[in-house]
Order: C-alpha cells, then sequence, then structure tokens
C-alpha cells in the first residue's frame, strides 16, 4: 500500500513542502502550520502523460495569433471589466470570498447569459445537490438548455466528462470540495487542492476551456488551503464587502489578462447581483447632512474614480494613551497624517481619541485620499461643517505640502457630474486642468491653506 506513498508536510498557509515537520514554516514564519500528508509518487496519469509525449516546436513571434475578439463577454458588464475586458478561452480563473457573499450566485448569473448567447456551459457542484441549484437558479430567471449541472468531486470523473462533453466554460464550485483518488489526504487539504488545481490547469489549457473555480476564503481573508493555489492560476477575484451590506465588491488581485486595479461593484438583490454602473453615487448615498467630520473624497480604482465619504470622530480622550482605530484605510497612514496635523498645523490632537471610517465598507489606500482624512480629521475636532457640495483629494507630505496626484482631471469630472460645486485639489494639478466651467477648483498646495478655506 506505501509502495507508492511518502509522507510530507505542508503548511497549510502558503503550501511550503517539506520532509520532516517544522514547529516554524521557513516560507512564511507562521507558527504551528504544517500538516502530515501522504502523496503519491506514481507517474502522473491521464492527459499529463500524453502532453509530455506531444512534440513541440518553437515558432516565430510574428506567427503567434492574438486577436482581441477572442474573449468572451459575460454580460455582466462589472464582471467583464474585472477580468479585464472578458472570459478569455483557455483561462483559469480562481473566485475567492466568504461563504455566502454571492460566488455561487454571480457564477450562476454568469451560466445564464453565457448560455444565452448559445455558450455550453458545465456548472460542476461539489456544495449542492443538483435541486438545490435548480432552487437558485429558479431565483435568477430562465436558463436555456446550453447549460448543463454535474454533482461530482471526482476529479478523474469530471476530467473523463468534460474531455467527452467539451464544453465552452465550466463552473468548478468549489476547490476545496474536490479530490484526487491517487492523493489519500481528505478534500481540502494542501496536496488535494493543488492536484485538483493542477488538472484543470491541464484541462484549461489543453483543450482551450475556460474554467472558474470557486475557492472559499478562511478568516485570515485567504483562500482557505494554500496560497499556492493563487500562484496557479491566471487570475484571482476576490469578493469584497460585508456580507450583511447589500454591495458586494469584485476584485482582481492577479490578472495575466488585464489590470489588477479593476473592480466591480454589486447589489445583492433577490434575483441575484446586480451591477451598479455608478458606484460613486451608490456609495454617497445616505450621506448625513450639515454634520461635522464628513468629507467627500476621491480614489481612482484601476481606470475609474470613485468618490467616497470618509467620517472621523475627534474626541478628548479619558485614557492616558488616545485610542485610534482607522476602518477601510490604512491605520499606520491615519497616525501619520495626524502627527501632520499636529506638528504643522498646531491641533493638538495628542491627547483626542480619533476613529476614521471609509463610509460603505469600501476599502481605500490610495495616498489621494490624505487630503480628505485630514479634513475629515480637522471638521470634527473644531466641531465646522464642511458643506456636502465640496470635494477634496491630494496626498500630504511630511512636512503639510499638498501633493500631486495621478488623472487629477478625470476626478473633477466625476465630481462634477456627480453635482459637486467645489473641488479642493493639489496646486501641482493646475496646469494639467481643461474643461473646467461649472465646478470651483481651489488650488493649495499646504495643508494649512485647505483648512484656512473649509474654516472661512
Ligand atoms: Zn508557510
Amino acid at each position: 500500500m506505501l509502495k507508492n506513498k511518502k509522507i510530507v508536510y505542508f503548511c497549510q498557509e502558503c503550501g511550503f513542502e517539506s520532509a520532516k515537520w517544522m514547529g516554524q514554516c521557513p516560507g512564511c514564519k507562521a507558527w504551528n502550520t504544517f500538516v502530515e500528508e501522504a502523496i503519491s509518487t506514481k507517474k502522473p496519469s491521464g492527459s499529463a502523460a500524453k502532453s509530455q509525449d506531444k512534440r513541440q516546436e518553437p515558432v516565430i513571434l510574428k506567427d503567434i495569433n492574438l486577436s482581441e475578439d477572442e474573449r468572451q463577454t459575460c454580460g455582466i458588464g462589472e464582471l467583464d471589466r474585472v477580468l479585464g475586458g472578458g472570459i478569455v478561452p483557455g483561462s483559469l480563473v480562481l473566485v475567492g470570498g466568504d461563504p455566502g457573499i454571492g460566488k455561487s450566485t454571480l457564477l450562476l448569473q454568469v451560466c445564464r447569459n453565457l448560455a444565452e448567447k448559445d455558450v455550453s456551459v458545465l456548472y460542476i457542484s461539489g456544495e449542492e445537490s443538483l435541486r438545490q441549484i435548480k432552487l437558485r437558479a429558479n431565483r435568477i430567471g430562465t436558463f436555456k438548455d446550453k447549460l448543463q449541472l454535474l454533482c461530482e468531486t471526482n476529479l478523474e470523473v469530471i476530467r473523463e466528462i468534460i474531455e467527452r462533453k467539451k464544453p465552452d466554460v465550466v463552473i468548478v464550485d468549489s476547490i476545496q470540495t474536490m479530490f484526487h483518488e491517487d492523493i489519500s489526504s481528505a478534500p481540502g487539504s494542501v496536496s488535494q487542492v493543488r492536484e485538483s488545481t493542477n488538472i484543470l490547469m491541464q484541462l484549461a489549457k489543453g483543450m482551450g476551456v475556460s474554467i472558474f473555480i470557486v475557492g472559499h476564503v478562511t478568516k485570515e481573508g485567504n483562500v482557505a488551503g494554500p496560497r499556492v493555489l493563487e500562484h496557479m492560476v491566471d487570475t484571482v477575484l476576490y469578493f469584497e464587502g460585508d456580507r450583511h451590506a447589500s454591495y458586494r465588491i469584485l476584485r482582481a488581485v492577479k490578472n495575466r489578462f488585464g489590470s489588477t486595479n479593476e473592480i466591480g461593484v454589486f447589489e445583492m438583490q433577490s434575483s441575484g447581483l446586480e451591477e451598479v454602473k455608478n458606484p460613486s453615487e451608490f456609495l454617497l448615498n445616505g450621506r448625513p447632512e450639515d454634520a461635522s467630520g464628513s468629507v467627500v473624497a476621491c480614489s481612482m480604482e484601476g481606470t475609474r474614480p470613485i468618490l467616497v465619504e470618509i467620517q472621523a470622530l475627534v474626541c478628548q480622550s479619558n485614557f492616558g494613551i488616545p485610542r485610534r482605530t482607522a476602518v477601510g484605510t490604512d491605520f499606520n497612514r491615519v497616525n501619520l497624517l495626524m502627527a501632520v496635523l499636529e506638528k504643522k498645523v498646531g491641533i493638538h490632537l495628542a491627547s483626542a481619541d480619533a476613529y476614521v471610517n471609509i463610509a460603505g465598507g469600501m476599502k481605500m489606500t490610495e495616498p489621494a485620499i490624505d487630503l480628505g482624512i485630514c479634513l475629515a480629521v480637522v471638521s470634527s475636532y473644531k466641531d465646522i461643517v464642511i458643506p456636502d457640495t465640496v470635494m477634496a483629494f491630494g496626498e500630504i507630505g511630511l512636512s503639510g505640502e499638498v501633493r500631486a496626484v495621478s488623472m487629477a482631471g478625470q476626478r473633477v469630472q466625476e465630481a462634477k457630474k456627480l453635482g459637486f460645486e467645489t473641488v479642493i485639489l493639489p496646486e501641482v494639478c493646475r496646469s494639467s486642468m481643461e474643461n473646467t466651467q461649472g465646478i470651483k477648483l481651489v488650488y493649495v498646495s499646504r495643508i494649512q491653506d485647505a483648512i484656512s478655506y473649509i474654516m472661512k
């Protein structure tokens, strides 16, 4: 029995492989993450062995045919954007996110749209029964016959079916339930996930079928099992957002066929995930009126400017060490900005508690929101209301200077589109401004200038 088997140890965090157990992983420095797994040392069977027999010849670069129109749009604009303009044939896409956030629903909607266009789709579920999928599908709408369903977790069976049915697009829900007979460890373990992904990758590349893999996410926010999974696939998409909130953000963290900065915004409704075409408008909904500590800032997410409300609450601390939190942005950055306000503007924040929050649960780390954070903090500290028609962006340097940010023009246009009347922006962006009728631009070169503008 043990003839073709070997015992190895895997780090569950990063997939580091070792011949013996170790307390600390040399790969990711995590403690107590090694688990024992028996792996097969047999020669690879099936198409892996076959593909090695095939003779490959080098080709000249100009002979390689690259036509952009090969991409298959899935009919959901926000998803197409995140994918870089549609589904690339032969690509392997990992869709990760918390359980219940809408991964299966979105992919079922993709299936529906593709089947509508006469693309043959195979939906493989290891999680739900056919009846459960049917119930979910009924909520989404009617489906064409081009969609086929399969409840299976054995990858050899799945491989055989894909090779026989030759679908254009395959959905595997989820990778943690799939297993290969040659590997003795349980489904969801590092070696099973790795081997399963390997087989799916061979199928995708060998047959030109696009495969979407659903991956569940652990509490730490990684795809359960190893991070090696992320290295193997072409594209990694993550669902962000609170499962209790109505909207979801789909972000590409890796994409071999497009930009990794793009995000897609969806709203969860009873009929599935609806695209949010104008995220700024959506995120600014329900903004408080005449409240201090609130200001609208602008962050570029990929090619799109997105306006968000930054909220700050500053109050006298009752303890020796003031309490500070930052939700949706970098905590250390907020501390740094508060130190700049203390030293360069003379606002005494050292004995004040401060809470900074990006409203709507978005995560934003672009330095262009610095000015917004500073103005929100000052607004709350001095208890002055910044009019809700004012938007601000700019990076703050350590000596209190307001530095240039990219694509200032686009940000101003977005503010104009949403009916803002005033934009506070870096002085250095003045030369790049054009077509600014109908909106008042306030150029500032130091943080003090911006503060004196809102205080007057
Ligand atoms: Zn590790």
